[in-house]
């Protein structure tokens, strides 16, 4: 009757004896591990269910002198007391040798005789695969969504939502480290006539030809957002002015130079501009950037900074545009 109850769990369990060697292996674990009763029960073979190689599995450090210290040494971190069953752990594990890998979550209690010696210990399993899948995509689907929240979705570059986040971040470590922070701020030059000579949509287009430069001038530190319509700021940690000089006149250079526009215009990068200019009847619009640059000064706030670069922007507007200015 025994045999025949365990047997008739829907749960791998098994038993072991307290010389670690299996009494019950049921119906359930049978399906799961694709190893029978018959060739398990008698054995010390339980490891064989779970791992390519010897080694105990928790049921085993039931029946240990101290299983407290085996569980921390095989489990460190990832077990824990059942709330359900005294004396008993638990803990959850990916098993790449079960069925084409598996999550269990498993728990041993040992198994004490009338005098209260532990005579054996039992484990029961529980397929978690499912759970597991779901909760990794709910994890995944969360994170989709939190980078849609801080990106915007013309350019691919962060919104001004993330700039504040990440600012203040910069600026409290600017405090802490002072190894130079510099802002760029950057705003495409007669942007409206682009707008107002080929159509809103190319003046899109551009705007996403103009995140690519920006984004392939970069390092990896370096964080691009859009900040406006056609303003663009760049949040660059561990620079100096002179640095973030060097890398907005890479940025405006790039533009001045780019053929993109014409590519943007036939899908082609091929053709030469004057010849695009000759298919086209008009002449190609031809975009530039200026930069306002700014370096982390103590006392700053987002604010200050920001007004900093702002104004050496305006300024480099005021020069005659398509230039960079340090403020
Ligand atoms: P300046 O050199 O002084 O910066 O001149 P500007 O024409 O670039 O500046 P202004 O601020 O007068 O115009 C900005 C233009 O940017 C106006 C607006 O229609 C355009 N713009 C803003 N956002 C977008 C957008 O998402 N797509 C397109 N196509 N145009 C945009
Ligand atoms: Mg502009
Ligand atoms: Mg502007």
């Amino acid at each position: 009757m025994l045999i025949q109850s365990f047997d008739r769990i829907a749960i791998p369990v098994f038993v072991l004896d307290k010389e670690h060697r299996i009494v019950f292996w049921n119906k359930a674990i049978e399906a799961m591990s694709g190893l029978s009763s018959a060739c398990m029960i008698g054995t010390r073979d339980q490891w064989r269910c779970f791992y390519a190689s010897p080694r105990y599995c928790m049921a085993d450090l039931m029946l240990l002198e101290d299983p407290i210290s085996h569980l921390e040494t095989l489990y460190a971190g990832r077990y824990r007391k059942s709330d359900l069953i005294e004396n008993a752990v638990e803990a959850s594990d990916y098993f790449p040798e079960i069925g084409g890998g598996r999550w269990l979550s498993f728990t041993a209690a040992a198994l004490y005789d009338a005098q209260g010696e532990v005579c054996g210990a039992i484990e029961t399993l529980v397929d978690i695969s499912e759970q597991k899948r779901f909760e990794q995509m709910l994890q995944e689907r969360e994170q989709h969504f939190r980078e849609l929240s801080i990106t915007d979705s013309l350019t691919g570059l962060y919104n001004v939502r993330h700039l504040h986040e990440q600012l203040r971040r910069e600026l409290a470590r600017a405090v802490r480290h002072p190894q130079g922070l510099s802002l760029c701020m950057l705003d495409l030059d007669y942007f409206k006539q682009i707008n107002d000579r080929y159509g809103h949509l190319l003046g899109d287009r551009v705007l996403e030809m103009f995140a690519g430069v920006v984004r392939t001038s970069l390092r990896e530190a370096d964080l691009a957002f859009r900040f406006g319509g056609e303003e663009f700021l760049l949040l660059l940690p561990d620079t100096s002015a002179a640095e973030a000089f060097l890398v907005a006149e890479r940025i405006r250079q790039t533009l001045e130079l780019n053929t993109a526009l014409s590519a943007i215009l036939e899908g082609s990068v091929e053709d030469s501009v004057a010849d695009l200019e000759q298919g086209l009847n008009m002449p190609l619009p031809r975009v530039t950037v200026s930069c306002g640059i700014t370096e982390y000064r103590p006392g700053d706030n987002e604010k200050t900074l920001i007004q900093r670069a702002d104004q050496a922007l305006y300024q480099a507007k005021g020069a005659g545009r398509n230039r960079t200015l340090i403020g």
